[in-house]
């Protein structure tokens, strides 16, 4: 079924065809018929899926009647991060190109007072974070009573962000009768309370997670010392084909080290964590969506819902914490049908093992294993409890899977011994584990590293809540 059977305007249509899209995805084909319609929408889908056209088409058109009034914004999106906002304001101007509809972005790191300016104006579409949103309306620079539609996009991040209560507060706040769709990957007991309370007689529409159907991602799992993991990365990215891909790590200091080490290598890397500019990241972004860089490392809240289609590969550098957040990391690949391949390094610890099982309960298959990389001596095990013995379980091997080639068979040893951060009184260069100092001689500041600068600064109260 194409999409002229949606009853979706010529001018959308047209719009639709010039992205390129000949058929509507599970959650566009269900979707765009009943928020036409004038219904609720619960959409329980997550971001790979389709769904962010799957509210813009029907919301183009609907607000294609009517005008703006001062302040009054006719629809409202509420986006749990900045980036993602930023991605519904861009599929706006790009499904929207035939209409005449003014938008606004309140999101942080974006210019106050030409936002405002545009509120002041009018506008149909407002994106925004809900912490921005309420201090605007809390200043008396806004008001919600004018809304018509109502997004609320990846609720179960928002939870994990802590920001139901600001969701809340806002839907309490809008008065108007109006027509409300609501997203979550997930529906965790939090979510289900408030698609009660908010939502009117919705109609519930579920979409497959990308990751457990798309037979076109290729997942892998490489057992690796936990103090090996650049050299491992290093390997797999030389090894493999890698056009573009993403590295994700747990924590922002790590995407920093991770960034710094593949510079340092010589590959072409971005980073993307919750401490740069707004500026900075969407240039970052730009760059890698233009293929100017190749590589992008990034944190899991900042990289959440990157639209950047045709990434080949996705490189977790640690497992993630919660399995679900695996599912969304690897939904960066195998988008649209496209072929991706998915590696991810996983040490012997036990939380590691625990992780990794959970994962695999979450999406029904063992990964499968790449040899051929050091997981760590007996010797290491004895000395560190975290590295200890637990042994995962041997897994059938699928059919098709291809394993890494061994090109780089003279990779060096692991080091047992190696120290990561430097005793009282020594050498702060002992900061860098040997694999990662460049090969050429330093020049300018030589070898070392101030000491300051290997202080890790305490993460602010903030920081903290949104896991930045
Ligand atoms: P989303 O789930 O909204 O983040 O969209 C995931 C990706 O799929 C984006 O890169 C969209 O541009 C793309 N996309 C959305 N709808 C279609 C479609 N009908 N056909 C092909 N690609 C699509």
């Amino acid at each position: 079924m194409g999409f002229k059977r949606l009853g979706l305007s010529d001018p959308t249509l047209t719009a639709v065809a010039d992205a390129g899209y000949t058929e509507p995805t599970p959650i566009q084909a269900q979707a765009i018929t009943q928020v036409l319609m004038g219904r609720d929408v619960l959409g329980i889908a997550q971001t790979g899926t389709g769904k962010t056209a799957s509210f813009t088409l029907p919301m183009i058109d609907i607000l294609a009647e009517g005008r703006a009034r001062a302040r009054m914004p006719r629809s409202l999106i509420l986006e749990p991060t900045r980036e993602l906002a930023a991605q519904v304001a861009e599929s706006f101007e790009k499904y929207g190109k035939n209409h005449k509809l003014s938008m606004a972005l309140l999101i942080g790191g974006v210019n106050f007072s030409d936002q405002e300016k545009a509120l002041d104006r009018g506008v149909d579409v407002l994106i925004a974070t809900p912490g921005r949103l309420l201090d605007h309306f809390e200043r008396g620079k806004l008001l919600l009573n004018g809304i018509e539609i109502l997004v609320v996009d990846e609720a179960d991040r928002m939870l994990d962000m802590g920001f139901i209560p600001d969701v809340e507060k806002i839907c309490e706040r809008i008065t108007k009768q109006h027509q409300t769709l609501f997203f979550s990957a997930t529906m965790p007991p939090p979510i289900q309370r408030l698609t009660q309370q908010f939502l009117n007689d919705p109609k519930k529409i579920e979409v497959a997670r990308p990751a457990t159907t798309a037979s076109t991602i290729q997942q892998f799992v490489v057992k690796v010392a936990p103090r090996e993991k650049r050299r491992a990365l290093r390997k797999l990215l030389s090894d493999e084909d890698v056009q573009n891909g993403i590295v994700f790590c747990n924590r922002k200091t790590d995407v920093k080290e991770v960034y710094a080490s593949l510079k340092r290598h010589g590959f072409s890397v971005g980073q993307l964590h919750g401490d740069m500019e707004q500026r900075d990241r969407m240039e970052i972004l730009r760059q890698f969506k233009e293929n100017e860089i190749q590589l992008l490392v990034a944190s899991d809240v900042a990289a959440r819902g990157l639209d950047v289609p045709a990434v080949s590969h996705v490189f977790n550098f640690d497992v993630p914490g919660h399995a679900d957040d695996y599912v969304h990391r690897i939904g960066r690949t195998g988008r649209a049908g496209r072929k991706g391949k998915t590696f991810m390094l996983a040490t012997k610890s036990k939380t590691d093992v625990r992780l990794l099982e959970a994962i695999e309960k979450l999406i029904g298959n063992p990964l499968d294993i790449v040899d051929g990389f050091d997981v760590g001596s007996d010797k290491a095990k004895q000395q560190k409890s975290d590295t200890e013995d637990k042994v995962v379980k041997p897994r059938a091997k699928r059919a098709d899977a291809k394993p890494v080639k061994e090109k780089n068979s003279k990779e060096r040893p692991a080091r047992e011994t190696r120290r990561r951060t430097a005793p009282r009184g020594q050498d702060p260069s002992a900061n860098f584990a040997p694999d990662d100092m460049p090969k050429e001689p330093f020049v300018g500041m030589g070898p070392h590293v101030p000491s300051f600068m290997s202080i890790v600064a305490k993460p602010s109260s903030k920081q903290k809540q949104t896991g930045e």
